[in-house]
């Protein structure tokens, strides 16, 4: 299109002013304040103006484009766009339950109920309330966190990653800590065990090799200036084949001969042993502490399935210096999350219970019977408004994720669609468009939906969801 025909259908844009007068327009300010109505109608029309300058021919344009019926729906489009959150609920139907890039354990109702609760208003965060005076953040958890583990003294900081640093920073810094080269984890999103040990200052000393260490290796490593022997569990990778690798309870033994603690960084930390329900056995936060690791750390939000939080448990002598550490005011778990975490805890307090309340672990120790039924139901409804695809019920396999239980096979139900005369690829971007996005992945060109990851209150969404998708794709 020439220059002057582009000049030309740029000063028929109205003016916002002009739009204002309109009707149709200001009625929109009847829903969204001024300031947002505005920008929408500012970022509508530079939308326009960006369609017309970019126009490769003239009749690409009709004088409607410039007419109120044409702007008002791009306009409450960009209002729109400005008032919803960027960071918004997802429907995990990957069937990767602890999903890292999708907020890895969804929280359970007593912890959401608690968490709304406390922050509604003003809470007794730090307060005493027998006192009348100031009160201490980490109290509220300690006492059950303890009763859950069996360990003397505990506290909470944001995240795990911080809880290592902390302990490290604490009880190393300047000093050597001996790590057994197998161990020397990298989790996803640059946590590497060596970076955070040389950021809290304490010296990396490795040991043994990456399939076999011995007890001896720690030994000899063992010198005037090391202060902590430390093993870190591998949360998301296993040593497999010609291996040895020395116990806690082996190294509690030599950090007692030697007068050194012993810290286990658990990763992924659970009070429940999974192996009751048919998954492997991952150490628990109870037996850490019962082999007599003097400071053991795990996550909130993976295993556990709370809030996103590192908890530091073990010996009230190293757990009272970590409390008066600098860095631990930097690291300070918030109210928000110190709700969500003790109503967490709370269910804990019966493995029933836990098992039945907590999501994650509710969709790990679901039964596949159970997943099966679903599949039927969600196929039945979905077979309803998709006649452009073709849906099947399948056996898969989900993921614990969240670098917990990495070989674990978890046999499960999903839905498999396959979508008519249009590639599998655009279905599956096509849902993640949408609102809530859905998240699936795509398996032998068929989008896969598992059952394990997806909520019963999320059925409606997926159903209307995939209709709206295939039909999007179609056309
Ligand atoms: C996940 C993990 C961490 C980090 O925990 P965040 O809660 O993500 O900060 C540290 N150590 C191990 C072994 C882990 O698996």
């Amino acid at each position: 299109m020439s220059q002057r025909k582009k000049s030309e259908y740029l000063r028929k844009i109205p003016k916002v002013d002009e739009l204002l007068g309109a009707e149709e327009v200001r009625r929109l300010l009847n829903f969204h304040p001024k300031e947002v109505v505005l920008e929408g109608i500012r970022r509508g029309l530079d939308r326009l103006r960006r369609e017309i300058l970019t126009a490769e021919k003239a009749q690409d344009f009709k004088e409607e484009i410039f007419s109120i019926s044409h702007l008002l729906p791009l306009f409450e489009e960009e209002i729109k766009r400005q008032v919803t959150p960027h960071l918004r609920r997802a429907i995990n139907a990957t069937g990767v339950v602890v999903h890292t890039n999708l907020g890895r354990s969804p929280l359970g109702e007593r912890a959401l109920k608690h968490l709304v609760e406390v922050s509604r208003g003003y809470s007794n965060l730090e307060y005493d309330l027998a006192k009348g005076g100031r009160g201490t953040r980490y109290f509220h958890v300690e006492e059950i966190l303890l009763r859950l583990s069996g360990a003397e003294a505990g506290i909470v900081v944001n995240n795990n990653a911080g809880a290592v640093l902390l302990v490290l920073n604490t009880l190393a810094a300047g000093k050597e800590v001996i790590v057994s080269r197998g161990e020397l984890v990298e989790i996803g999103g640059a946590f590497r065990i060596p970076d955070v040990m040389s950021r809290s200052g304490a010296i990396l000393k490795e040991v043994g090799t990456t399939n076999r260490t011995h007890l001896r290796d720690y030994e000899e490593a063992i010198g005037e200036d090391t202060a902590l022997l430390l093993k870190v569990h591998t949360s998301n990778y296993r040593v497999v084949g010609f291996t040895s690798e020395v116990t806690l309870e082996e190294l509690v033994q030599l950090g007692k001969r030697h007068n050194l603690p012993v810290m286990n960084d658990l990763g992924s930390g659970c009070f429940v042993d999974l192996s009751s329900y048919g998954l492997e056995k991952e150490p628990t936060v109870q037996d850490a502490i019962k082999a007599g690791a003097d400071v053991v750390t795990f996550s909130g939000d993976k295993l556990l399935g709370g809030p996103q939080a590192g908890i530091i448990l073990g010996k009230r002598g190293l757990i009272d210096k970590i409390k008066i550490n600098p860095l631990n005011r930097a690291l300070r778990i918030d109210k928000l999350t110190l709700a969500a975490l003790e109503a967490t805890l709370i269910c804990y307090l019966s493995e029933g219970e836990a098992v039945r309340e907590v999501p994650t672990l509710r969709m790990l120790t679901v039964p596949l019977e159970h997943l099966r039924r679903r599949a039927r139901r969600l196929a039945r409804l979905l077979e309803r408004g998709t006649e452009s695809a073709e849906i099947e019920i399948v056996r898969e396999n989900s993921q614990v994720g969240g670098g917990a239980l990495p070989l674990q096979e978890l046999p499960t139900w999903a839905i498999s669609v396959k979508p008519h005369g249009a590639p599998v690829e655009a279905l599956e971007a096509e849902l993640r468009n949408l609102d809530p996005p859905i998240i699936a992945r795509i398996s032998n060109d068929r989008l896969i939906l598992d059952l394990r990851t997806i909520q019963d209150d999320e059925f409606k969404a997926i159903t209307q969801g995939l209709t709206q998708a295939l039909k999007q794709i179609s056309d």
